[in-house]
């Protein structure tokens, strides 16, 4: 049985999100819907999640000794990291104490902070379909592994995410510019890069992948309807819930989703990140989190991905249940600036069946997610037309 306290009072369920960006913030009002009394967490001052939460802290997550103060003075009952940049062995070390619940669990959060534990545990542990690979810490080193791997290959540095510091490289005299591109996109300097050959997929999709307790204490796994999504330079663009699959190639990726989320265990909603050609499909990355593609749900399902993650990570049980097509758009800053304003909101709410969201993020970049568009529709090409024409007319501006 599960048992919920009233927030602010001695018996208060409290959870504390590390990160407290869009996701996290969703994550946050979620939670409240359900009275638990919630703890922001982030590097910088008002991020989305500080300005919902019931109490908000500015540290530095990859600081150890901050990190454990702060979970000490705290004492939440699950911690919920959001980000990857976070000090993850002390996370293990507050688990193995009893003196938190990691969610989904500390050793996923370890594996899924860099992108060599969660492919080493993919491809050679569980011996899922990946692209060819190889880790390499110098230009030496890539200049050999890319021979390897083969052209046209992809080089990411292990520490980033969203494109930062990826290129493509179509052939040996493409190798110095990725490197030097990849040293200056990585999260730590002078870090390992790795190179992956290229999939030529027909389609990439999000397969948001539910671990929560059944109606016994067993946990049972719940899949959503395929997410389609468009990256640009590895970040995403839009994305529409369902795209369409084949029922093999449907079937194989739900079998790789249930292998790696059961592998990672705990409770929570995953991002399992795949590419499909035909009938097969590779695994490329996994979030233990919601998804950033899956904000799409906030249109789609009855349960978006973050009343599911707070559902599952309470232990109360989920529905995964499509309400309608649907696509999302994401509203870019467009200006370097502090304090934007942001012209033609009513505009864009004209556009049928749409919805906007506006993260609040207190400084904007010119390439920044400030806020994403939703639409609903009775298909997908509709909603993707209304939610990148609702995105559209939208315009942060400098003040
Ligand atoms: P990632 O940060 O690894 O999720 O990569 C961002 C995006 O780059 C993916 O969603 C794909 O669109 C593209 N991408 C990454 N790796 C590969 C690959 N090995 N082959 C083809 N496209 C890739």
């Amino acid at each position: 049985m599960t048992t919920l306290g009233t927030p602010l009072s001695p018996h208060a369920t409290r959870v504390m999100l590390l990160g407290s960006g869009e996701l996290g913030r969703e994550v946050l009002i979620a939670l409240q819907r359900l009275g638990v009394e919630t703890i922001a967490v982030d590097r910088y001052d008002n991020a989305p999640g500080h300005q919902v939460a019931h109490r908000a802290h500015t540290v530095s997550m990859t600081d150890p000794e901050q990190l454990r103060a702060l979970v000490e003075a705290e004492k939440p009952d699950l911690v919920v990291p959001e980000i990857e940049a976070i000090a993850t062995p002390v996370l293990e070390a507050l688990e193995s104490e009893g003196v938190v619940r990691v969610i989904p669990t500390a050793r996923a959060a370890r594996l899924t902070m860099d992108r060599e534990g969660i492919r080493r545990l993919a491809a050679e542990t569980l011996g899922l379909p990946t692209s060819p690979y190889r880790f390499c810490d110098s230009l030496d080193e890539l200049r050999t592994a890319a021979g390897e791997v083969g052209y046209p290959c992809v080089v990411k540095p292990v520490m980033s995410s969203s494109g930062k510091g990826q290129s493509k490289i179509d052939g040996p005299d493409g190798v110095v510019a990725a490197w030097d591109y990849a040293m200056s996109g990585s999260r730590v300097a002078g870090a390992r890069i790795i190179v992956e050959g290229f999939v030529d997929f027909d389609y990439e999709i999000t397969l948001l992948t539910v671990r929560a307790r059944g109606a016994g204490d067993e946990i049972a796994t719940h899949f959503c309807e395929p997410i389609g999504h468009r990256q640009v330079s590895g970040d995403y663009v839009e994305s529409w819930q369902p795209h369409p699959m084949p029922a093999v190639a449907l079937d194989r990726a739900q079998q790789i989703a249930r292998a790696v989320t059961g592998d990672l265990g705990g409770q929570g909603i995953f991002g399992v990140e795949l590419f499909v050609k035909g009938d097969q499909v590779w695994f490329s990355e996994v979030s233990p989190r919601p998804h950033d593609t899956g904000m799409v749900t906030m249109a789609t399902q009855w349960q978006n991905e973050f009343e599911l993650h707070a559902r599952a990570i309470l232990g109360l049980p989920v529905d995964t249940t499509l309400k309608s097509p649907g696509a999302s758009a994401v509203i870019y800053g467009g200006v370097d600036a502090e304090g934007v304003v942001f012209d033609g909101v009513d505009a864009a709410l004209r556009v049928p069946h749409s919805d906007i969201r506006l993260f609040g993020k207190p400084e904007s970049f010119v390439s920044r997610r400030m806020g994403v568009a939703l639409a609903h529709a009775d298909d997908v090409d509709t909603a993707r037309r209304n939610a990148t024409e609702a995105a559209s007319r939208v315009t942060p501006r400098a003040v």
